[in-house]
């Protein structure tokens, strides 16, 4: 990794990543763990944090973190606790988060960077392909309620007090900002594969804290870590990276000495700036929960090990293997759990595979990108688009006439590909009008034929246009060159 300064530093990034689980009710009580109601209306004595509240632990929650868990390569300790971390917060009332501390419910493990999820100027130059970063731990705990500052007072929304937040630490394998973002990506996938929660940063399904140090080439034992705050998005994370490796190398070059320290990332101007340091770090006096019991574990891991959803990487070996597809193009296809699902339901009985994952990529997602649409809204159905592969594969229409019947059928998604072709008069032309084209365009191009006739596989080319010329597109272009080749080479 280069810098701006003068000598080259060791990087080292961790990353701690808080992930809201899709569960239907709060971790301790049985209010809904929903957002966007009123603000105030979910709530119970437990997620009020009021004294005396008994709480009683989310057994869905449970689940969603062991099988995330397992997907993620970690073990399950036979015996996992809950403790009390003790801090003031004004959106925290009892005083303390339930969390865990030296049992949690996975350790060790790790996640795989994929390709497609670094960057997308960084992807074609990976320094490091392949490459995994292990976990330190994922443990389960709840999230605070949501304090919003206004100009002369702040408000405070206990709806999201008491959900299920499952963190996820990373060993401080990272060594560049690109990294990070590919890390974050992947994990992403995977929850999403996993089932657990949308991962979600922009809406905060995801939150991450960043940890980075520099130190001297040679030096063993890590630098002072920085924290950084406020990271809303991913490519916050990668650029927040960026400035503060910078300011970090900078401080060192004039024999500074790195403080830790929390500092806050400011997307708006691109600089971090200092929050607190060290001296303010807290003692958060953690204790065993008196309130809830440990876990035995094995049950759950082995329930859980029975039906464990494929991983991306799993999916993309499989879709290379069942459909003949290249590695980059089930990568991409595989890169969301929702299009590997559309493209398996269109490839689902096509007459090609292949010819279904190339609509896909270059027409379906570059339209989607265009309209800036999910997958999941797509107009057009996965059997609609593979009834316009197969008419293209049976050589009903031309494939400049099917990319026309593709560009209709996404405003009329009540119409099959075979009815809007109809309507526009595609149809094939019949074998004697072709073979007609065919004389014509070879005696109007005599230079070429003969090129043929000697083997000049690219005058092939040029006379199948010609004829596609005459023929106005109606042709099928594969009938067509073999019709040529019947006609110079036998
Ligand atoms: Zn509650
Ligand atoms: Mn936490």
């Amino acid at each position: 990794m280069s810098t701006a300064t003068n000598k080259p530093y060791l990087i080292s990034i961790g990353l701690e990543v808080h992930v809201q689980l899709n569960t239907q009710s709060k971790m301790f009580c049985s209010c809904p763990a929903r957002y966007g109601d009123e603000p105030n209306t979910l709530t119970c004595p437990v997620c009020l944090g009021l004294p005396g509240a008994m709480p009683v632990l989310n057994l869905g929650a449970i689940k969603r973190t062991i099988r995330s868990g397992l997907m993620l390569g970690c073990e399950t300790p036979p015996i996992v606790k809950w403790d009390r971390k003790s801090y003031f917060y004004p959106d925290m009332p009892k005083n303390y988060q339930i969390t865990q501390f030296d049992l949690p419910l996975c350790e060790g493990g790790g996640v795989p960077l994929y390709d497609l999820a670094y960057p997308k100027e960084v992807q074609k130059n990976i320094p490091c392909p392949g490459k995994v970063i292990a976990l330190t731990r994922i443990h389960l705990e709840e999230d605070v309620a949501k304090s919003t500052h206004h100009s002369a007072y702040s408000t405070i929304d206990f709806n999201r007090a008491g959900t299920p937040l499952m963190e996820i630490v990373s060993e401080p394998d990272i060594t560049t900002p690109d990294e990070a973002f590919a890390y974050l990506n992947s994990l992403r996938q995977i929850l999403v594969y996993a089932g657990v929660s949308d991962a979600d940063m922009e809406k905060g399904q995801m939150r991450c804290d960043v940890n980075v140090s520099l130190r001297p080439e040679g030096q063993q034992e890590l630098g002072s870590k920085v924290e950084l705050k406020n990271l809303n998005s991913m490519s916050a994370v990668r650029r927040s990276l960026y400035y503060e490796i910078e300011r970090q190398g900078e401080a060192l070059d004039k024999q500074e000495t790195i403080v830790q320290s929390t500092r806050r990332w400011d997307d708006a101007i691109g600089e971090t700036r200092l929050m607190r340091t060290k001296e303010d770090a807290h003692d958060y006096r953690y204790l065993p929960d008196p309130d809830l019991l440990p876990l035995h574990t094995s049950d759950l891991v082995a329930e859980a090990s029975q039906d464990l959803p494929e991983l991306p990487h799993q999916k993309v070996a499989r879709f290379e293997q069942d459909y003949g597809i290249t590695h980059y193009d089930a990568s991409v296809l595989a890169s969301s759990q929702n299009l590997a699902d559309y493209y398996e339901q269109a490839a689902a009985g096509a007459s090609s595979a292949k010819k279904v994952a190339n609509w896909v990529i270059n027409n379906l997602l570059a339209v989607l990108n265009e309209r800036a649409i999910q997958i999941s809204d797509c107009p057009l159905s996965a059997d609609k688009l593979r009834e316009l592969v197969d008419l293209v594969e049976a050589g009903q229409v031309s494939n400049t006439q099917a990319k026309e019947v593709f560009a209709l059928l996404l405003d009329a998604p009540d119409k099959s590909p075979a009815q809007i072709a109809k309507e526009k008069g595609f149809e094939p032309a019949d074998s004697s009008e072709v073979a007609a084209f065919i004389d014509q365009a070879i005696a109007a191009n005599p230079g070429p034929a003969g090129e043929v006739t000697d083997g000049n596989d690219k005058a092939i080319n040029f006379l199948t246009g010609q004829v596609m010329k005459l023929s106005r597109g109606k042709a099928n272009p594969k009938q067509v060159s073999e019709g040529i080749i019947a006609r110079l080479r036998s």
